[in-house]
């Protein structure tokens, strides 16, 4: 699993270091990790911990109002593109292994 840590440290290196909504730097203020499936228990019941937990699905904002803007929850098609990538990369770690 991974942990808080390295998940806020993945997010931030492939920001860049920028918001991802609006390319501000994020070395000023302070960063928000985002969820774009956002964390609730009706999006876990329904993505699964994996899903929702993967650094796919963590984006980095400079603002609240950036965070928001980041959530896909209410986008299905973009929520099953997400789940797809994340599916596909985890599948990924399998191959060549039997
Ligand atoms: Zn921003």
């Amino acid at each position: 699993m991974i942990d808080e840590k390295d998940q806020r440290r993945y997010a931030l290196a492939i920001s860049g270091g920028v918001c991802e909504v609006c390319g501000a730097p994020l070395r000023d203020g302070q960063p928000q990790g985002a969820h774009r499936i956002g964390n609730t228990q009706a999006n876990r019941a329904k993505y699964g911990d994996m899903v929702i937990d993967h650094p796919f699905n963590i984006g980095y904002t400079c603002s609240l109002n950036c965070n928001a803007a980041l959530d896909i929850s209410k986008n299905p098609a973009a929520c099953i593109q997400l789940c797809k990538r994340i599916y596909t990369r985890e599948a990924s770690k399998y191959e060549g292994k039997k």
